[in-house]
């Protein structure tokens, strides 16, 4: 018997699950998702799950501040928690960065973010155990925080599921099947499986569905280390444990507070192969990211090494995502290149990606600068600080 869906989501990482909700919020919920895995298997679980709304570029920053509201309120608006923890948010632009740290603040203000950039004494004042080195200005967020990678993933797919939607594990899609130009199901290592509407979100391995309906996207992948502390005696002395989260430009490292005495820091950006990497961490990428994050907090000095992890961001020429129906089909969308980003987007993209697939005329965001073309069109987005993570 021919099996049939109103739409189908390849990949349940948490853009595939958040689509699906999505889906199901339009009121298209005879859908099926699959994943060759278990859900969150990919890069989403390996994430730091950092939500933060500085950005250069107005689309995104509206999808960070519009999807902060769904993390925060999960529970009433996809149906179970979604681990949220807000936090206080500190950027260090790094001399030079100054000034396009302040555009980025007004940009987000002009979003309705509460963000400032404060001056040297005011961060002093408010954090009395951080140094902050010679910077002229912090950039300062109160909205900002982080939340746990698998309650979301496995909330939106269960809200779904809730509402008649499908997810099945350990199916692997091997094939787009098309014909006249448009999408009509896929081939599973399980047997075909038919819809008029695909959405491809896998991820690291996104071109290898891709390319064999379209040009690829020019995407690559890099090895991002997680190193879990555990805090010592030094944190006696620090009044607030659950310090804000830190961005550091000048060296890429990221980091934040961890479940009660641990932290997490997010070190370093590595070109690898997506499936042969080493998913361990380094021990002198350990020692390097202790360092940097000891100099501003010399609490961490102490820091015990606990665990860690690494994971693959999957990089676009302009650290940003693609959100776009796939050239030539209209039936077909892709969500792609989160450039180690994307989690903090996952409700705006997957919402986004929910109303490509079902021919929505007028998008809630304006998706024209995340569109597959614009690479070849030499048409990219800007990034303040030059081709990174903190795009
Ligand atoms: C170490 C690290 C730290 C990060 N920190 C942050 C952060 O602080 N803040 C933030 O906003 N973002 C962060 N990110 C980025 C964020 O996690 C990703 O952008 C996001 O998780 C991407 O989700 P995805 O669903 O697109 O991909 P994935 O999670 O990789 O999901 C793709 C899924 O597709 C499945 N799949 C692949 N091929 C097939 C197939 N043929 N058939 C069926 N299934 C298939 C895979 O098994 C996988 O489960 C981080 C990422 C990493 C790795």
């Amino acid at each position: 018997m021919t099996e049939r869906y109103d739409a189908i989501v390849i990949g349940g990482g948490v853009m595939g699950c958040a689509t699906l909700h999505y889906l199901a919020e339009l009121g298209v919920t005879n859908t099926l998702l699959l994943e060759r895995d278990t859900l969150a298997s990919g890069s989403t679980g390996r994430s730091m799950t950092i939500l933060r709304m500085h950005y250069s570029n107005r689309v995104t920053t509206e999808m960070a501040w519009w999807s902060r509201g769904v993390m925060a309120n999960f529970e009433d608006e996809v149906g179970s928690p979604s681990g949220y923890q807000q936090n206080d948010w500190l950027l260090f632009p790094g001399s030079g960065n100054e000034d396009a740290a302040r555009i980025n603040v007004n940009l987000a203000q002009s979003v309705g973010v509460e963000t400032e950039a404060l001056d040297i004494d005011e961060v002093y004042r408010r954090w009395p155990y951080m140094q902050f080195g010679d910077s002229e200005c912090i950039v300062w967020e109160g909205k900002a925080g982080f939340a746990d990678s698998h309650l979301v993933t496995s909330g939106f797919a269960n809200s779904a599921r809730s509402r008649g939607a499908s997810v099945r594990l350990g199916v692997s899609v091997n094939e787009i099947l098309h014909k006249n130009g448009s999408a009509i199901g896929v081939r599973t290592d399980k047997g075909d499986i038919y819809s008029d509407r695909i959405v491809l979100t896998i991820g690291p391995w996104t071109n290898v569905l891709l390319e064999q309906v379209s040009d690829p996207l020019p995407l690559h992948t890099v090895r991002h280390q997680v190193i879990r502390l555990q805090q010592q005696d030094g944190f006696d002395d620090i009044a607030e444990t659950f310090h804000p989260i830190v961005v550091h430009i000048p060296s890429g490292l990221s980091a934040r507070p961890d479940t009660p005495g641990y932290a997490l820091i997010g070190y370093r950006e590595d070109p690898v192969d997506r499936d042969t990497y080493n998913q361990g961490v380094d021990t002198e990428v350990v020692v390097e990211g202790v360092g940097i994050l000891a100099d501003i907090i010399p609490a961490y000095t102490e820091a015990a090494w606990a665990s860690g992890w690494s994971g693959l961001f999957t990089v676009s020429p302009d650290w940003n995502p693609v959100i776009d129906r796939v050239p030539g089909f209209d039936n077909m969308v892709v969500g792609a290149g989160f450039s180690g980003h994307g989690f903090k987007m996952s409700p705006a993209i997957g919402l986004s990606l929910a109303e490509l697939v079902t021919g929505t005329k007028q998008t809630t965001f304006d998706l024209n600068p995340l569109r597959f073309l614009r690479f070849e069109e030499g048409d990219l987005l800007k990034s303040a600080y030059g081709g990174n993570v903190f795009a």
